[in-house]
């Protein structure tokens, strides 16, 4: 197409509740794409786009603009792909949105709570979009729903490895997404719920309940409800995961995204009023390799310390003596039954926090600093059930010293001295 501003741009003209969906390349950091709104109204997953603003994606980004009455949007640069879809369920999405702000404003009318929803489905059906969208719409119509996200693997809040909730205040930014001011955030340690579904699922017991008294106290929170993002685990003990944390939550309304069988399931196990709702996947989702999905998470930790697009972090480097930090594992390796001490259960096992002994091994370790110190017994009992103050990574350990070097957001000293080491590793490349 004609050059416009000097740069080579591609005009789509998209017909009402039709999308434009492109992708950008991954692997090069320099690839990216920008859109423009040209003519008409779009949205991209629920946030509204201004017009003639250009938005800019960087590799990897994977886009959807859908309208309801029509528009013309130009991209420039080179997307890997870009295509124009009839075939969206944006409509059943949308619906599905009026139903849950029915359900608010009958809260709101009789002094009750508004919906409690969880999202599930195997891996790449678009749940966390599903999720954002929701989350958007809500706002937009002036409420303040929760944000609660239970994918480990994946997370759109924290660093991988933990589980969180956030309160939505305003629609996700179209290029950043949600903006991630204060959010709670419990350490979990690893990518996936399997490795300790224990720990797992007492966290989704404490978020559950710091989100149970947050409504008790602030009538906006308990009317908006939140929006529960879960794994992409739905077999076995990743199922016992969802009809647990359905139950801890007290949901209402469980949207599973193209599982029949799941959606099955659920409706024979979970309690009647709850309302199982089972809705399409968008062709426009795309399926990630494992190696995409590393490379997320990576990045995600890059964030936490580096910033993201406009806004730089510069992280501190510093030394760190093994006598004033206390670093454990939580959970002990599993035992046969019979080698269990007496009066103790494998539950206790996998909740126990286990001493660390630096060494070198610890180096690349991403280890989350507890907001509790482990000063006496009883304190030491709540480690594993309060959120972190934030995460550091080990970037050299010298055992001759007895000192490690870590890479923090914040300058010297540690704010507190109590450090749960995750199985994730983080290499600095920067
Ligand atoms: P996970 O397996 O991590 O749980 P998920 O089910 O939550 O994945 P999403 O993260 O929502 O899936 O979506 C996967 C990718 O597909 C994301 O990069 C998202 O931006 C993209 N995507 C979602 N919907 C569309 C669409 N309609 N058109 C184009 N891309 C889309």
């Amino acid at each position: 197409d004609a050059p416009a501003s000097g740069k080579p741009f591609t005009r789509f003209d998209l017909e009402k509740e039709t999308e434009l969906r492109f992708e950008v390349e991954a692997g090069d950091a320099s690839e990216q794409v920008e859109m423009e709104l040209v003519t008409g109204m779009a949205e991209v997953f629920g946030s509204e786009l201004n017009r003639n603003k250009k938005y800019t994606f960087g590799p990897g980004s994977k886009i959807a603009v859908f309208t309801w009455q029509g528009c013309t949007v130009n991209l420039y640069g080179k997307p890997e792909v870009a295509y124009v879809s009839k075939d969206t369920p944006m409509l059943l999405y949308l619906n599905t949105h009026a139903a849950l702000e029915q359900m608010r404003k009958q809260a709101e009318r009789d002094n009750e709570r508004g919906p409690r929803v969880m999202v599930v489905g195997p891996t790449d059906v678009g749940k966390s979009t599903v999720c954002r969208l929701l989350l958007s719409y809500a706002v937009r119509v002036g409420r303040r729903p929760t944000f609660v996200e239970l994918d480990v693997g994946q997370s759109g809040v924290s660093v991988p490895g933990t589980v969180s909730a956030l309160c939505i205040e305003r629609p996700a930014d179209v290029e950043e997404g949600f903006s991630v001011q204060a959010p709670l955030v419990y350490h979990f340690g690893s990518t996936t719920p399997g490795t300790n579904i224990k720990l797992y699922n007492k966290l989704t017991s404490c978020l559950a309940e710091v989100f149970s008294q947050r409504c008790e106290m602030n009538r906006k929170a308990s009317v908006g409800g939140c929006i529960i993002n879960t794994c992409g685990w739905v077999k076995g003990s990743g199922y016992q995961a969802l009809v647990h944390c359905a139950s801890t939550f007290q949901v209402d309304v469980v949207l599973v995204l193209d599982h029949e069988r799941l959606y099955n399931e659920l409706k024979r196990d979970l309690p009647h009023f709850v309302r199982v709702v089972l809705l399409p996947k968008s062709g426009g989702v795309v399926e990630r390799s494992k190696e995409c999905r590393r490379e997320t998470r990576d990045e995600k930790i890059r964030e936490y310390f580096y910033g993201f697009r406009g806004i730089s972090f510069f992280p501190f480097s510093y030394e760190v003596r093994f006598s004033d930090v206390r670093i454990y594992k939580i959970g002990a390796p599993s035992i046969p039954d019979s080698c269990l001490p007496l009066g103790m259960s494998q539950d206790d096992t996998q909740l126990k926090l286990v001493p660390v002994t630096p060494g070198r091994d610890l180096t690349y370790h991403v280890l989350s600093v507890s907001s509790v110190d482990d000063g006496d017994e009883d304190a030491r009992k709540s480690i594993v059930e309060s959120p972190v103050c934030g995460f550091i990574v080990v970037t050299q350990v010298d055992t001759q010293t007895q000192v490690m070097k870590v890479l923090s957001p914040a300058p010297r000293p540690l704010p507190r001295h109590t450090l749960l080491i995750m199985d994730i590793r983080f290499m600095d490349m920067k």
